[in-house]
């Protein structure tokens, strides 16, 4: 690429923290669609050079699948220089994503009811874990899967009707990536249903289900506090924080598809384990392995079902067995409202991406069922997405979940 170009682009310096929360006044979400595999490859190296104040919120993959970049305002001619240079179909999707986070703030006040018409705290969704213990003695158990840098408790619970299903375990975790809001939001309204829909009481009680709604309990905390756009764990590496914890598993940790700079998004850690939630969470997760049949972790977005594995394009395992679960999974969940959700592996899906949790279970346990899930939307309001689509996106992720525990019990 036009290396003049490309240093206006990285040479512009960016400023958007002041005393109180991080501020993105005037910050433009835009969608870039590359239509040519020239395009593909001047995006990915843009993303690479990791430029200051750009962050991508998804990458590069593929000729027709849009990249979305939230781009500070000094740093909003250059792009579009570039873009219209080159040739990249270039949209505006979100104009200034600080009047979306301010929209958002002012929603989350509320009646102090533990609901899903508002996204909550951890503080919120671990007391409402805990009134459940009362409310379903002997059936939810509280747990402490583990603990974070700043010594939160990473707290889960089991749900158990029956002592017979303790090999027929199901993992749900959400919120590894502290800005994915709808993820742990989905996660806790499944739980929810698990343990109060009628309709469903055949598959809830015939298996027992571990349920960590937010499992980077910092970077989390982080995004209600400080900075909304927060997506890693907040331990201090030089002048920046945080390691990027869904690429810090010790499987092929780091062979590929995470960044080198402890500022950048997906910096994977010194070493594999090295942020205290992965390393915590995985010795427990160790502690029940032979138990789990089905293992889900919940993301957004951009709605696929990712299978492992990141490090390859290669299918392998029973990908055979668990490709076409995925497959109707997609079809469970988009009878309801037509949301559509691809399928395919990390690597085909997203592109090489090593060290995260599902490829761990997977290369390492050996769980038979798992999958990523990357919840809505496909970009619209991303990492933003209104808390009204909490219900519809718990109700139709419901019936994917549903679907995959079914046909699990077949394999
Ligand atoms: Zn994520």
């Amino acid at each position: 690429m036009n290396l003049f170009l490309f240093g206006i682009l990285i040479c512009v310096s960016y400023s958007s923290t002041s005393a109180g929360k991080v501020r993105y006044d005037n910050y433009t979400l835009y969608r870039l669609t590359p239509k040519n595999e020239r395009e593909v490859n001047l995006l990915k190296n843009i993303e690479e050079s990791n430029p200051s104040g750009y962050d991508f919120w998804t990458s590069a993959r593929s000729v027709g699948t849009p990249v979305e970049i939230l781009i500070p305002p000094q740093s909003g001619n250059a792009l579009r220089r570039i873009s219209s240079i080159f040739g990249i179909h270039t949209e505006v999707l979100i104009e200034n994503i600080q009047e979306k986070i301010d929209q958002e703030a002012g929603s989350l006040e509320g009646s102090g009811d533990f609901d899903w018409t508002k996204y909550h705290t951890v503080e919120e969704i671990n007391q409402w874990l805990e009134s459940l213990v009362d409310k379903y003695p002997g059936v939810v158990t509280l747990i402490k899967g583990g603990s974070s840098y700043e010594n939160r408790d990473i707290i889960g619970v089991k749900v158990s009707f029956s002592s017979k299903n303790q090999n027929k375990a199901v993992w749900i975790d959400s919120n590894i990536h502290a800005r994915e809001w709808i993820a742990g939001a989905v996660n806790t309204f499944i739980l929810n249903e698990i343990l109060t829909n009628k309709d469903i009481r055949n598959v809830s009680e015939s298996h027992d289900w571990y349920i960590f709604p937010v499992i980077n309990p910092d970077g989390y905390s982080y995004t209600f506090t400080k900075d909304r756009m927060w997506r890693k764990t907040r331990t201090p590496y030089g002048k920046c924080f945080g390691a990027d914890p869904n690429r810090n598993w010790d499987y092929r940790w780091n062979t590929g598809g995470a960044g080198r700079d402890p500022c950048g998004e997906t910096y994977p850690g010194p070493k594999a384990f090295s942020e205290r939630e992965i390393s915590t969470l995985s010795q427990y997760i160790s502690s029940i392995a032979s138990k789990l049949k089905v293992f889900i972790s919940f993301h957004s977005y951009s709605q696929i079902v990712l299978l492992p594995y990141g490090h390859t394009s290669q299918h392998l395992d029973n990908y055979n067995v668990t490709y076409p679960i995925g497959v109707k999974a997609a079809h469970s969940l988009a009878k309801r409202y037509k949301t559509k959700f691809d399928v395919g592996t990390i690597t085909e899906s997203v592109g090489i991406a090593t060290g995260s949790s599902v490829d761990w279970v997977k290369g390492v346990h050996h769980i038979p069922v798992a999958f990523g899930f990357e919840l809505r939307d496909t970009g619209r309001y991303g990492f933003l997405l209104p808390a009204k689509q909490i219900i519809p996106s718990g109700l139709e992720t419901l019936d994917a979940i549903l679907t995959i525990v079914e046909e699990s019990d077949k394999v």
